[in-house]
This record gives C-alpha cells, structure tokens and sequence, in this order.
C-alpha cells in the first residue's frame, strides 16, 4: 500500500516554525519511501480562520521546497480538501454511529453541564466527565437542540504503539464521552480528523506532542468505524532560549517562515535547519540538500527530547548557503534589499561578491551597501584619535599608492605589513586607519570596504588626515 502523510493546519494565520517542522518531517516521510504529501485545511473553527490564511500556508511551503501532492486549490482524488466542504460526509458518519448506538445524542444545556461538573467536583472527582446521563435517558426527543457524544467503555484500555515514543496508554474511565457533533452541527476536531484520515488513505501521522491526549479519542473512533489504525508519531516539542516551549508570543524568537523570507533567509537553509529540530541521521554531518534529507529520512531516528530553536546554529545554515550562491543567484537574493540605493548595477554586483561570505542574513547587505552611499562625517573625538596616530595612516597611505593590482587579499597583505614594520596589530592597527576612511567605530572588514571604494577614493581620505596638523 502506497504511504500517504498529510500536513493539515488550520487556516488561523501564518505558516509558524512548527507547523513548518511538523509538515516537513511528514513529507520527508512521504518522499522516503515514495509516498504522497497531502495538504489538509482544517477550516471547522470558522470564527478563527483568517483571510488568506490557507493560500499563505500552501505558498510558504512552496517556498521552503515542499511539493505537495494533493491540496484544497489543485485538488485530488480524495477531495475536498477543506473540512468545510465536508460537512455531509461527517453527517453520515455521525448517523452511522448513532444508528450503531455508538453514539447518542445530548440534550443537556451549557448550564446543566457546569451544574454536572460542580458536583462531580464537590464529591472529590479530580477531572470530572459528562456524566453520561443522555446516554442512559434518551426521552428527549421533542427537544431540538443536541449534541452528539460518543460512549466511552469505561473499563477498555486505550494503547498504541507511539513511533516516537513507544507504548502510550490511556484508562476509558480519563476520557469521557465527548462531543462529536456540536449544537450548531459543526463535527469536532477529533471527529472530522479521523473520517478524513480514513477516507484520504492517510498511513502514518507525524504532529506534535500535545495531540497525544487525543489520541485515544481517535483510536477509540476507528475501531469504532471498523478501520484501520494509522501509526502515529508524536514529535518533540520545540524549545527556545529560556527552554520553554516555543510559543507565537515569544516576541524574542522570530516565529513566521514569511519573516525569514523577509530578512533574507534561504529556504535551502532553513529546510536543512528545521528536519535536525527532533531527527538526525546518523554521523555529525549538518548540511544536507533536500534530495539528501529525502533519502536519509529514518522514522526511527525521531527523537523524544525537546529539541532546542538554536538561531546562532540557523544564522551559520544560512550563511553556509549564501556563501554557495552563484554570482547570478547571489545578485537575485541580494538585488531586493537595495532596491532603493542609488548605485550602479556594477557597483551593487561588487558589494555583493565583496559581503558574500560574510552575510548571515540577506537584509544585512542594505546596511552594507549604505556606507557607500552616505555622506562622510566624522566625530572630532573620532577624529583625534586618527592624528594622534597618523604615522600608521602615512605608512599605510605610502604603501598603499605602490599597489598596482587592487585586490582585497592584497590590501590584506599590505596592511599586515604596516603593522609589521610598526609593530602593531588587531584594533590599534586598524581603528586609526577605519575611522579614517569611513568615520565609523565599526562595520564589515575594511579591506573589503578599500576595495570597493577604490584606489582614489581610499588615498584621498587618508590624505585629509595626513595634511592636517
Ligand atoms: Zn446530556
């Protein structure tokens, strides 16, 4: 039987790290052992979906290089894809079960509930339940207002095999008769989950930890229905910094896929930077392509640990894969970020080359490309300090005019030279001479700025100060 894994978020917003993660690993999945990815839009809870929601998920995993097979906009022969559409598909399993006495209907009020629960609470119940009482006094009929529960047996014993975490059970008396069908007829969360994961041939479900409790609800619903069991994985959570969960009010770590768009991050970066957060293949390895990740992909080298959102280690990807860019790739990356500069396309294509293996994030070239545009100023602070060590801009000045071919690892050399012949190094060698020539206390490696601004240029800013007394 053909593997099928399926991505299926709710249209509340935009693509988040873990959600990404999750739909990743499931397509990792899929490809390994050439199944199909499918996209599912879980739709039911319509006060919170949020316009566009679910196009900017489809797009977002685009651009991070997940092909999906099936989705709500290009269709599929398991179709519709949105839960919404669904709606009488979920109806006839709903009458199935009642039918079958599996479920029954509630006519019990919101207050009625509370007033149920109060006194389970009142006699020391820790976590009450419905308490079953529709199920046992179903002369209600007349009433036209109900919900559908299904009947839990109190004394059966819910257990998978978890694929993350091996054998999970749960006590039938902890879980209750739940609500499958709302009063205003909208199917649950768990309900509608389970008749699309049967009815779209989902084999395994990859998500995250806090659907475990779920679980046996779901377990409970297939058997129910006489189908299959899908395997489950329950994946890790993702932690941050303060080793908490991360969550979308964490306003510390970046949170939306679209915002590392937006700064400059390559999805081949953070593809290869999201399927280490809970897997790892073998070896100590940390950069691999997409077509490599699909081969390794192994289902029994998920981890159970929470696994730690490391920006440093993901500013290293995406360096990593900036550095790797063609000219013409790095030009396209780069180009939006310094829409608005006024440079020449040469000069542009120059600070490119020049910043390339420096650039953690693409926006920082904006930033970059400003110290060729700007104005020159200098503090008189600043610019004492470059005086009262003018022999290192003389012998730098001299050097400097005696080169022929102008080239940054040659400026390099000759600058370890004068330090050399000064017997000086690092910040007392270099502050004098930066400050000199672009004002500031600190920036990106001069040599690479003296490159850009050319011989002329570099000479006349070190003779303002050589002139001055
Ligand atoms: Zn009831």
């Amino acid at each position: 039987m053909k593997k099928r894994l399926r991505y299926a978020p709710s249209p509340t917003g935009n693509l988040h790290i873990g959600g990404a993660r999750t739909a990743l690993f499931n397509y990792l999945f899929a490809k390994n052992v050439g199944g199909e990815f499918i996209f599912r839009t879980e739709d039911t809870d319509i006060e919170r979906n949020v316009k566009n929601g679910e196009k900017n998920q489809i797009q977002n995993l685009k651009w991070l290089g997940i092909t999906i097979d099936e989705d709500p906009i290009k269709g599929g022969n398991y179709g519709p894809y949105r839960q919404t559409e669904r709606l009488e598909i979920y109806n006839k399993y709903i009458d199935k079960l009642l039918e079958k006495k599996i479920a029954y209907k509630c006519w019990c009020s919101t207050e009625e509930l509370e007033k149920q629960k109060q006194k389970q609470i009142f006699s020391g119940v820790a976590s009450p339940k419905y308490s079953g009482k529709c199920f046992f006094n179903q002369n209600n009929k007349d009433k036209k207002f109900f919900s559908v529960r299904i009947r839990i047996p109190i004394d059966k014993n819910f257990v998978w095999n978890d694929g993350v975490r091996g054998k999970i059970s749960f006590p039938g008396k902890d879980i209750g008769d739940w609500v499958i069908k709302k009063t205003n007829g909208i199917p649950t969360y768990n309900f509608a989950v389970v008749i699309d994961d049967h009815l779209m041939g989902i084999t395994d479900i990859l998500r995250g930890e806090e659907h475990i409790s779920n679980t046996p609800k779901q377990i409970h619903l297939f058997e129910s229905l006489g189908w299959e069991i899908p395997n489950f994985f329950h994946l890790s959570i993702i932690i941050g910094k303060n080793k908490k969960k991360l969550s979308k009010r964490d306003e510390k770590t970046l949170q939306f896929i679209h915002i590392y768009k937006e700064r400059g991050y390559l999805p081949e970066a953070i593809f290869n930077f999201l399927s280490l957060l809970g897997w790892s293949p073998k070896g100590e390895k940390e950069i691999f392509t997409k077509k490599e990740l699909i081969k390794l992909f192994d289902k029994n080298r998920l981890s159970k640990a929470p696994s730690f959102f490391d920006i440093n280690k993901l500013l290293w990807t995406n360096n990593y894969y900036i550095k790797k860019l063609s000219d013409d790739n790095l030009n396209k990356f780069l180009s939006p970020f310094v829409e608005k500069a006024d440079l020449s396309q040469d000069q542009k294509m120059e600070i490119f080359k020049t910043f390339q293996p420096q650039l953690k994030e693409g926006i920082e070239i904006r930033e970059l490309a400003n110290l060729f545009i700007e104005k020159y100023t200098i503090t008189s602070k600043s610019k004492l300090l470059v005086l009262e060590n003018k022999e290192i801009i003389i012998e730098f000045s001299k050097k400097i005019q005696t080169l022929e071919v102008w080239d940054q690892f040659l400026i390099k050399e000759l600058l370890m030279d004068v330090g050399t012949f000064l017997k000086l190094k690092g910040k007392e060698l270099m502050m004098p001479i930066r400050l000199a020539i672009t004002g500031k206390e600190y920036g990106p490696d001069i040599t690479g700025i003296i490159k850009i601004f050319g011989k002329k240029k570099t000479i006349s800013r070190l003779e303002e100060f050589i002139n001055e007394n």
